[in-house]
């Protein structure tokens, strides 16, 4: 899938995940739930690629195929936060199912009364005048039972209330967990490991006769290091936020942007023709042209903030390795080329 953190995204996998393991009869342990949603999250194609090999196999999952999945491409974080989930929803659950069972036990006391009742009422003697007493002690009787359970059925009510709000929160607190694990914290964009699953998938859905180019782009501030020693490393990181956020601007739809580590970042698009991708980075590289750090006392500009940029786009067959390797060339020409501007990789 392209990855897509949005609540209702996040609560669409989850509400896949569950049916898929009780399809394959999998128990709801922490490790599965992991992995399951992993699976639907779509977002490890060899994880996904390696599960259904094992259903097609052996029809379901075995807690050490599942043990040697988690291991290979999971990690202990993700099992602390659905061991936790896990057992706040089993908490959840139970309390659940214990008050179902209370207001099905009240609702069965309520339907003997009533058939008590009715063969009470059916066996009086109509011309006996006292029978219009027992007709009355029987409706008093009802009457209790039905207070009764109006008060277990509201209860119930209220349970139920108050359970689908913790399970909203619990699916509040997944979906923020797993925002802030692929998320980088200085610059709030997608980090480096959101960026290693996304490329990969990115080039998993290249199609031969698709007039989409499947694009990757690096983008590098220039002389960033003497900027760090003329202005401080506090204005640096300053500076990475303020292009950040220039890249998310211009990354709406068919583009997200990665902070791939220190003050590179790089942008994975699709895009019709090299013009347009051409043109969509001239349009990035001339909005953080115009960024600059102005003289306390002048108030005018100092020192103009510019990035590089290297084009790649993917090759039919092409490995992860070259097609990263190809727009890091590009981002290489760039720089040679005097930086502040846009090079596309050569063709090898
Ligand atoms: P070039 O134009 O060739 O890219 O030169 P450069 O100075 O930008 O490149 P170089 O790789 O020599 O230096 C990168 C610098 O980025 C060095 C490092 O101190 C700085 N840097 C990396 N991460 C951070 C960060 O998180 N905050 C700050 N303030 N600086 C960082
Ligand atoms: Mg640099
Ligand atoms: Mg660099």
């Amino acid at each position: 899938m392209e990855f897509n953190t949005s609540l209702s995204h996040s609560a669409q996998c989850l509400k896949q995940a569950i049916p898929l393991l009780v399809k394959y009869k999998i128990p709801v342990t922490p490790i599965n739930y992991a992995i399951w949603y992993c699976y639907v999250l779509g977002s490890n194609v060899d994880l996904n690629t390696e599960l259904d090999n094992i259903l097609a196999e052996h029809g379901t999952c075995s807690a050490s195929s599942a043990r040697y999945l988690f291991d290979k491409y999971l990690s202990d974080k993700d099992l602390e936060l659905f061991y936790q989930l896990s057992e706040d929803f089993q908490g959840t659950l139970e309390s659940v199912q214990a008050d179902i069972d209370s207001t099905l036990a009240s609702s069965q006391s309520f339907n003997s009364a009533l058939l008590l009742c009715k063969s009470n009422l059916n066996s009086l003697d109509k011309n006996d005048i006292s029978s219009f007493d027992n007709v009355l002690s029987y409706v008093d009787k009802l009457t209790e039972e039905s207070v009764l359970m109006q008060q277990t059925a509201s209860s119930f009510q209220k349970k139920l209330q108050a359970a689908y709000s913790e399970i909203s929160e619990l699916k509040q607190a997944l979906v923020s967990s797993q925002e802030a694990a692929i998320t980088d914290q200085l610059t709030g964009l997608l980090n480096r490991g959101k960026f290693d699953q996304d490329i990969a998938l990115h080039i998993s859905q290249y199609i031969n006769t698709n007039a989409i180019s499947k694009t990757l782009i690096f983008v590098d501030i220039d002389h960033f290091k003497q900027f760090n020693d003329d202005f401080g490393h506090q204005k640096g990181d300053d500076v990475l936020k303020v292009v950040a956020n220039k890249l998310s601007r211009h990354c709406t739809n068919k583009a997200s942007a990665y902070r791939y580590g220190g003050e590179e970042f790089c942008i994975l698009a699709d895009f019709k023709s090299v013009s347009e991708a051409l043109n969509f980075c001239q349009a990035i590289r001339k909005d953080i042209e115009k960024l600059s750090v102005k003289g306390k006392k002048t108030g005018k500009s100092i020192r103009n903030i510019t990035a590089s940029f290297g084009i790649a786009f993917y090759k039919e067959k092409q490995n992860l390795e070259d097609f990263i390797s190809c727009a890091d060339k590009a981002l290489y020409l760039a720089k040679a080329h005097g930086r502040n501007r846009v090079e596309i990789a050569p063709a090898i």
